[in-house]
């Protein structure tokens, strides 16, 4: 079967024939991969600026935004049969007794940095027919998803966001009442952001550079948001002519808008990170920002993966969007190619989100 590999040393992204898993673990599930969602960090990673082979391998199998079916379950599965649909989680936890996060099952919150992520870091991906897995990591997805289903991994990112926006909330010593939010970035993860402030029934605005006459533009408006488009809105004057924000939730990775988006925040609001800016970009910060922090109570706070809280957290979001608004979220798969268009597909930066469809069921 194939699968479609960065070589990190040779500067080189390639398909190439691999032999088909065969598990025996206990615990261990075949899949078969249907579809897998390309994002930055595939673009990112294919342009050699990160990613890590498997210790001993010269290339990564590329693919983390996965929808598989389960083919195969060893003896000791038991909350998964042929024919399900499931989503693997991307990170894997460290091996140190000492890492108190990934002890706990939660390697998103790892405290050693030496976990390992699927078709990111250390671990192969998901870009191939037939992978193997432990059930630990699969979270099973209902059939009625199916068409929709490879958004669940992106959008544990915003879940995740959402489940420590809650908890850092609850310090407050009053009843919030209604809330605005601010989504900084039109890509998929500041699109599904928007479907769940307006699903959690926020006054929502969606700030990115894209014009107003956008497919992003009019996808927003079709959820009950606004659009803000950047180019004419300063995001230092932001809330002065649209107001300030309970939650701003950022998802650009651009340094300088990452920084200045504090100061669109309301007294006792938060900034949740969910960008990965480049290690050289230069911001300035400003003694105001550092003051209105602390003046207003205000947190600035970074969230990266998700654990399996926030994998049903997003199956049952989901599930709620496509109540609310079925064709927008089907709207933020732009196009579906088959493996050997990935290369191509994966550099382009056409569309929302772009899908590699697997080969269907034999
Ligand atoms: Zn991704
Ligand atoms: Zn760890």
């Amino acid at each position: 079967m194939q699968a479609l590999a960065v070589f990190p040393s040779q500067k080189r992204v390639d398909l190439l024939d691999i032999a088909e898993p065969q598990p025996k673990g206990a615990t261990e599930v075949l899949l078969r991969l249907r579809e897998v969602g390309l994002c930055g960090t595939d673009r990112e990673i294919a342009s050699f600026e990160y990613g890590d082979p498997p210790s001993g391998s010269d290339h990564l199998i590329l693919g983390h935004e996965s929808l598989a079916e389960v083919v195969e379950v060893g003896r000791e599965v038991h909350g998964l049969k042929p024919g399900d649909l499931v989503v693997a989680m991307v990170r894997r936890p460290c091996p140190h007794p000492e890492c108190r996060a990934c002890r706990a099952g939660r390697p998103d919150f790892c405290l050693t940095g030496d976990y390992t992520e699927r078709g990111i870091k250390g671990a192969d991906g998901f870009l191939t027919d037939y992978v193997a897995d432990d059930e630990a990591f699969l979270v099973k997805v209902p059939h009625a998803l199916s068409d929709v289903a490879v958004l669940v991994e992106p959008l544990t990112v915003v879940t995740k966001a959402a489940d420590q926006a809650h908890a850092i909330f609850n310090r407050l010593p009053y009843d919030p009442g209604p809330q605005r939010g601010l989504v900084l970035g039109a890509g998929p993860i500041g699109l599904l952001g928007a479907m769940l402030l307006v699903a959690d029934g926020f006054e929502t605005i969606v700030y990115s550079r894209d014009s107003e006459e956008s497919t992003q533009a009019k996808l927003v408006r079709s959820l009950g948001a606004q659009y803000v488009p950047s180019t004419a809105n300063p995001i230092e004057s932001l809330a002065e002519g649209w107001g300030e924000f309970d939650v701003v939730l950022e998802a650009v990775g651009f340094a300088p808008l990452m920084m200045a988006a504090s100061q669109t925040l309301r007294a006792n609001g938060l900034l949740a990170l969910t960008g990965v800016p480049h290690e050289a970009a230069a911001v300035e910060l400003n003694g105001r920002t550092l003051r209105d922090l602390v003046l207003g109570n205000r947190v600035v706070f970074g969230t990266v993966n998700a654990g399996r809280r926030d994998h049903l957290s997003a199956i049952q979001h989901l599930e709620q969007f496509m109540v609310l608004f079925p064709e927008s979220v089907r709207q933020l798969i732009t196009y579906r190619v088959p493996l050997d268009e990935a290369p191509q597909m994966l550099m382009q930066k056409r569309g929302i989100k772009n899908v590699v469809e697997m080969r269907r069921a034999a």
